[in-house]
């Protein structure tokens, strides 16, 4: 460079520089991320400075544990590989490893093997620590010993709060514990297809209460970020990845980015901004792109727009899927510049590290990826790295954790599942069940631990859970410590195949089952599905099993009151059964307390207070969920329908409420003025219960078909047997409005309708404005 070139080409770095502080500032005022430390920048630029390109490339490559070591199965052991190591740390200088090795590793195990890789990245030149991540998506669920909590769709069902806090607070202690300062979680993607085999990893369909508990997941897993008793999250999978149109997962999805803006990007919005350190990609396509490469969301989006300062990792192996998968590159290296190219910071190779971190410099030196987007890269995962404080505290000791598995936490759990589990209907007040009752437990989830977990947990299929979690208790264990074992009798009817896909199952003593019940008061009929992850989840029909249905169409020609208990990822159709139920239950998958929270409620120590947190469909080819335009509602003279087996927000209770005296403080609204909304709520029954207050607001005419109706707020309270309480939302007008054809906000002037429980009432807005 010249003399001259070189002062302009200062100039042009300081107009840079004061643009990139003036978008910051203003996106500062809309979606302000977490603020960067200035003291880390200068630490980070000075690093960079002296790496060279090949270890900069080496801190985006991501590579799994297997490559690493060697997994002995049999006995639960993994052992580091020298060699490996110190050719994926040493030569290549790998930034991060992930995943279970398979065997289910203590804590003490995964402290030795992180430790090993840490041991390992200390003998280089610039001693940068290596990131460990795991999926622990409900509790540390690789770690043996360790705490699951419901997986994310029961801890929807809580609609608390405070519960998704804590199970976030939890989780990162004994990660911590275990040596692991990342995780993949949570799952913000939205639970709007039930035919999706992930439905169960969100936090159910609505864009609010996913913002509202990502938001508490964010901050009980990181706050304050660099204590070693917290990690770094990953928000996935950005964005869409759950609603795909053929309902299989990884595959294409029709959303225009209008409705990506309106339903999809809100929750991530809302943790990005409580300061989300690290994102993952949605593994599949939207509009044909797949996200992977897709430079307008990961970059213009979510870092540009969004001002996201931590870094983007892909999904397992999503560069190959680019040309394998896709067949939109023809080799790997060119799958590796387009994603580089679009925003990806670290690459989920996770085996082929050679490959990518050789097509990486080769990309660099052709001069196909900048040298600016190595160094953003590396950069960002240097940030995290040093925010986590891994760099003077690579690793943790175990000792330092002594509530690892600790009765305190599995309270926890069991608190969770008991707030979660949600009483679907309830014939005559059969239950809760007569203290002398006797009862014939039946079903293929009777008397598994798995189905109570589901995926993600212990393994990644989570078929090995009866061997892990057999000191926990099964339906059947924990029906039997509440009734006494002269109470219940057990008849499986039908069992889960131990081989060949998760959803199989054969019939195996319907008659035994049917004989049983002669001698019982009630038949607790437990069904679903068994456990399953990702792709293998797969499912081609969303009604109940063919040998399910059978068992219970036998079960209730007996005439006994069947109370059906499901336990399930997502909601299995059960509309030809459903009539001949006295009581439903659905209990997700609530977990190592599950089982002994549902005892609880089932006899009444325990008032239900779960709400379902997607709309549990009638029919196999209606699956609108409770976000739907009029056209598809009731209501349609030309034939909308809308007729879920039980609404979004549904579940029952053993005491009654009564609402009353819904009251706004205004009946016209200026765009900036904030509604203020109050209710009263009454306990009118004779037993203390809590009840999820829930506000529904209508936008009634709009120039882009507005939504039947939207959640814009809702408060979990307790109320003792007659008391009532007033509660009090504010919602800023501004929320109320739509993503417009030009994906700008749009709020119209009108009038709009609010509903609380039974109750409505209509205000005006009286100004369109475009933000
Ligand atoms: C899944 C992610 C997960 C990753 C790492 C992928 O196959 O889609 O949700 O975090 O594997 O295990």
């Amino acid at each position: 460079m010249t003399c001259k070139n070189y002062f302009i080409g200062a100039i042009a770095l300081i107009v840079q520089s004061v643009a990139f502080l003036f978008l910051m500032i203003t996106l500062g005022s809309t979606h302000a991320s977490a603020q960067v430390n200035s003291a880390n920048e200068t630490k980070i630029n000075a690093l960079l400075k002296q790496m060279t390109l090949e270890e900069k490339v080496g801190q985006m490559a991501q590579v799994a544990i297997d490559v690493i070591g060697k997994t002995d199965y049999a006995h639960d052991t993994y052992a580091l590989d020298q060699s490996k190591v110190e050719d994926v740390i040493n030569n290549y200088k790998a930034g991060s490893i992930l995943n279970t090795p398979g065997a289910l590793l203590s804590a003490s195990d995964w402290n030795q093997v992180i430790n090993g890789i840490n041991n390992a990245a200390q003998k280089n030149r610039l001693k940068i620590p290596v990131i460990y991540g795991l999926d622990h998506i409900h509790g540390v669920s690789y770690v043996g010993g360790g705490t699951l909590f419901p997986q994310p769709i029961a801890q929807a069902a809580t609609w608390n709060r405070q519960l998704i806090f804590n199970a976030a607070v939890i989780t990162a202690y004994e990660s911590r514990a275990a040596n692991v300062p990342w995780t993949f979680s949570p799952t913000l993607d939205l639970g709007s297809n039930p035919a999706w085999a992930r439905q169960w990893e969100n936090y159910g369909e609505d864009p609010y209460l996913s913002t509202e508990l990502g938001i508490q997941a964010v901050k009980g897993f990181q706050d304050p970020l660099g204590s070693n008793e917290k990690i770094a999250v990953s928000l996935k999978h950005f964005m869409a990845y759950s609603d795909p149109k053929s309902g299989n997962d990884r595959t294409d999805a029709w959303i225009p980015e209008h409705y990506l803006r309106e339903y999809h990007l809100p929750p991530y919005v809302a943790a990005v901004k409580a300061g989300a350190r690290t994102v993952m990609v949605n593994s599949a396509l939207i509009n044909g792109v797949p996200t992977h490469i897709n430079k307008h969301i990961l970059t213009d989006i979510l870092k540009n727009e969004l001002g996201f300062t931590g870094f983007v990792v892909t999904d397992w192996q999503d560069i190959e899927n680019i040309y394998r998968r896709d067949k939109i590159a023809r080799t790997y290296k060119e799958a590796v510049m387009l994603c580089i190219n679009a925003g990806i910071d670290m690459a989920m190779i996770p085996f082929d590290y050679k490959g990518f971190c050789t097509d990486l410099v080769e990309l660099v030196k052709e001069g196909k990826v900048s040298m600016d987007r190595i160094n953003d890269a590396v950069k960002r995962i240097l940030r995290v790295k040093y925010e986590l404080d891994l760099f003077k505290t690579p690793v943790t000791k175990l000792s330092d954790y002594p509530k690892f598995g600790s009765a305190e936490f599995a309270k926890a759990s069991y608190n969770t599942a008991a707030e979660s589990i949600t009483l679907l209907k309830n014939a005559n007040n059969v239950l809760p069940l007569l203290p002398t009752a006797k009862v014939l437990v039946t079903g293929p989830n009777a008397n598994t631990m798995r189905s109570l977990n589901g995926g993600w947990t212990y393994n990644w299929q989570g078929d090995k859970t009866d061997k892990y979690a057999e000191k926990y208790n099964t339906i059947l264990e924990a029906v039997t410590n509440k009734l006494g074992k002269n109470n219940v009798t057990f008849e499986q009817g039908v069992a889960y195949n131990m081989k060949g896909k998760y959803y199989e199952d054969s019939l195996i003593n319907v008659d035994a089952a049917v004989q049983a019940a002669a001698n019982v008061d009630y038949i607790l009929l437990c069904v679903g599905e068994n456990s399953y992850t990702e792709t293998p989840g797969n499912l081609v029909d969303l009604s109940l099993s063919d040998n399910q249905v059978a068992l219970a169409n036998a079960l209730i020609k007996t005439g006994k009151p069947v109370i059906l208990i499901l336990n399930e990822g997502r909601p299995r159709i059960i509309s030809k059964i459903e009539p001949g139920m006295a009581a439903i239950i659905d209990v997700y998958l609530p977990s190592n307390f599950g089982a002994d929270a549902l005892a609880d409620i089932l006899t009444g120590d325990i008032n239900p207070s779960g709400k379902l947190p997607i709309t549990y469909p009638r029919h196999t080819n209606s699956l609108v969920g409770y976000i739907h335009k009029l056209s598809e509602g009731e209501g349609n003279p030309q034939g909308g329908e809308f007729t879920p087996q039980y609404p979004f927000g549904f579940g029952l209770s053993y005491t009654t409420f009564a609402y009353s005296d819904l009251a706004i403080n205004k009946q016209t609204f200026s765009p900036d003025e904030t509604l203020a909304v109050s209710v009263n709520v009454k306990n009118t029954g004779n037993k203390d219960g809590m009840e999820v207050v829930q506000l529904f607001i209508s936008d009634l005419y709009a120039s882009l078909a507005a939504d039947a109706r939207r959640l814009r707020g809702f408060e979990k309270i307790n109320l003792k047997a007659g008391e009532s309480k007033t509660v009090e939302f504010k919602v800023p007008v501004k929320q109320l409005a739509f993503v417009n054809l030009n994906n700008k906000k749009q709020l119209e002037e009108g009038d709009f309708k609010i509903a609380v429980s039974n109750l409505n009432t209509t205000f005006k807005v009286n100004k369109t404005v475009i933000f």
